[in-house]
């Protein structure tokens, strides 16, 4: 047995907001350290086609938003 390996899980840095993630089956954001950086991530892109009618970054509101499509979409 090689506990050593099993208790030592991969760990990578979140690309939104460089947090340390364990790349563990728990963490069903990987790589990011949570929802909120993930949809914060795909927000990144939403963002450039929100800036043509003007408006400036996303906020809380937006976010919250993403995350209830999120959640309804992972149902699946
Ligand atoms: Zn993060």
């Amino acid at each position: 047995m090689n506990q050593e390996q099993s208790s030592r899980p991969l760990e990578v840095a979140c690309p939104q907001c460089h947090a340390k993630v364990l790349w563990i089956e728990e963490n069903l954001y990987r790589p990011f350290c949570s929802k909120r950086c993930k949809l914060l991530d795909l927000g990144a892109w939403a963002d450039e086609s929100h800036r043509i009618a003007g408006e400036s970054a996303m906020d809380e509101t937006d976010i919250d938003e993403m995350i209830l499509r999120a959640e309804r979409g992972q149902q699946e």
